[in-house]
Parts: structure tokens; C-alpha cells; sequence
């Protein structure tokens, strides 16, 4: 019991402390900038952060979210994203405990969020995160293949029971279903439905979700057109405001791996 208390605790600092890191790539890779070097510093002011003033979530609440040099606001968008890869990092760990797939849904989540917010920011999916999802899906589902059941997440019965199976139509159903929406849309209003970045975004989680992915296209369809509805209501630009499909993919796929499979059931009872 204390044991896995230990194991807890340092999954949560771990997941914080690979937050830390997020944060650095979510700032710096759109802007093409070198992941490793300079140092942390404070864009406002350029001063360099000192350690005890880089601590995840814990230096933001002891400096009230102010730098130490220049007294330039740091936006509580820093420590979310620390504190949220933090809980992502320990549902990993408390639905999969020490095992080979632990590793494949920490990978699945933190670059979700990751991806989540630069989507956020810059109405982007870089390819190279995205690249990298799909080339650590391709290895795990060939480490399940060879024995090592790292992905998919969510092992499924019948034809699907077989990795490679499970991967092909998680990552081709999605792709063919907003590829078809993308270019009816595009045909009808002019404009894309999908963008490219979501539809690479869905056929990359097809190692990690397998069939599961047509579900996270449905459930993040729906999240985003409800969110989607209340901000045009909200803003000036009305219906021509844009809103990141991405987040609400990541959010669904992170929903569909704790609850897709129960989801399931609950929806085949509801049609037998
Ligand atoms: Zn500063």
C-alpha cells in the first residue's frame, strides 16, 4: 500500500516535471525555436529563471504568477499545463499500474496536451509532434506484435483482437470519414470542416485507440460543436470565429481510453 503511494507520488512529479518541458515546446516549437537552448527565461524581460523559480506549479504560487525580475505576469496557462500532465502522467499509471502499456498512454497523453495547447495557440498540429505520436504508435503496436503488449490502449475481441488489425482501422476509418466531410464541406460552404492537422491528428491515434478512434471523432465532434455554438454566441466575429478542433480531440481521446470500452457496451445495450 505505502509502496504503491511511493510509485504514485513520483509518477505525479515526474508528469510535472515532463510539464515543465511541454510548456517550453509548446512556446517554442511553433516559433521554430531550438528546444534545448537558450535556458529558461522570461520573455518579457529576458532575465534567466533560476531553478527555484522553475519548479512546476509550486514556484508560479510563490511568485503569484509574477516574474521575479520584471513583475511581467506568467499566464496560468503554465502551471495548468504542468499540473494537468501531472494527472494525465498518474491516470496512466492507475489504469495500467507497471506495465508495458503505462508507457504507451503516458506518450499518448502528454503529446495530446501538448498538441492540445499549441493548437490552441496558433490554430496548428506540427507535423513533427504528430509524426512523432504516429512513429511511437508504429513501435509499440510492433512490441505488441513481438510479445510486449504496449498498444493498442484498449485491446478489443474478434478480427480486432490482432494489434496490427486494430491499428490499420483506427487509423483509416477516421481518416476516410473527415477526409469525406472535409471535401463535401469544402464543395458546399467554400471553406474546410476538417482541417488537415485534425485529420492526420485522428489517423495517428489509430495505434493507440484502434477502432476506438471513430469514437473520438464522434465524441469530439460533439464537444467541439457545443463549445463551438456558446463561443459564437459569445464573440463579435459570431459563426466566422474560429475555434481548434484539436483540443477537443485530445480531450476525447483521453475520455474514450478511460471510458471507450464501457461507453461501448452502454450504446450496443441501448440499440439490442
Ligand atoms: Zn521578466
Amino acid at each position: 500500500m505505502e509502496y504503491s503511494l511511493i510509485i504514485g507520488v513520483l509518477v505525479f512529479v515526474l508528469g510535472l516535471a515532463f510539464g515543465s518541458f511541454g510548456n517550453v515546446v509548446i512556446w517554442r516549437l511553433p516559433r521554430g525555436e531550438s528546444l534545448s537552448y537558450p535556458a529558461s527565461h522570461c520573455p518579457e524581460c529576458d532575465g534567466p529563471i533560476a531553478w527555484y523559480d522553475n519548479v512546476p506549479v509550486a514556484s508560479w504560487l510563490i511568485l503569484r504568477g509574477r516574474c521575479r525580475s520584471c513583475s511581467a505576469p506568467i499566464p496560468v496557462r503554465y502551471p495548468a499545463v504542468e499540473l494537468t500532465s501531472g494527472l494525465l502522467w498518474l491516470l496512466a499509471w492507475a489504469q495500467f499500474g507497471l506495465s508495458p502499456r503505462t508507457l504507451g498512454a503516458i506518450v499518448f497523453y502528454y503529446l495530446l496536451l501538448i498538441l492540445a495547447a499549441i493548437d490552441l495557440d496558433t490554430y496548428r498540429l506540427p507535423n513533427p509532434l504528430i509524426g512523432l505520436m504516429g512513429a511511437i504508435g508504429v513501435a509499440g503496436v510492433a512490441a505488441s506484435m513481438a510479445g510486449l503488449p504496449v498498444l493498442p490502449l484498449l485491446p478489443a475481441s474478434g478480427v480486432f483482437s490482432s494489434p496490427l488489425v486494430s491499428a490499420l482501422v483506427g487509423c483509416g476509418a477516421p481518416a476516410v470519414i473527415t477526409l469525406g466531410i472535409a471535401l463535401i464541406y469544402e464543395r458546399a460552404r467554400g471553406r474546410e470542416g476538417f482541417g488537415m492537422g485534425d485529420v492526420k491528428l485522428l489517423a495517428v491515434m489509430g495505434p493507440y485507440l484502434g477502432p476506438y478512434t471513430l469514437m473520438v471523432l464522434f465524441l469530439g465532434s460533439m464537444l467541439g460543436a457545443v463549445v463551438g455554438v456558446i463561443a459564437a454566441r459569445r464573440s463579435t466575429e459570431g459563426m466566422a470565429m474560429r475555434v481548434p478542433f484539436g483540443p477537443f480531440l485530445a480531450g476525447a481521446a483521453v475520455m474514450v481510453s478511460v471510458a471507450g470500452p464501457a461507453l461501448w457496451l452502454w450504446y450496443a445495450g441501448l440499440l439490442a
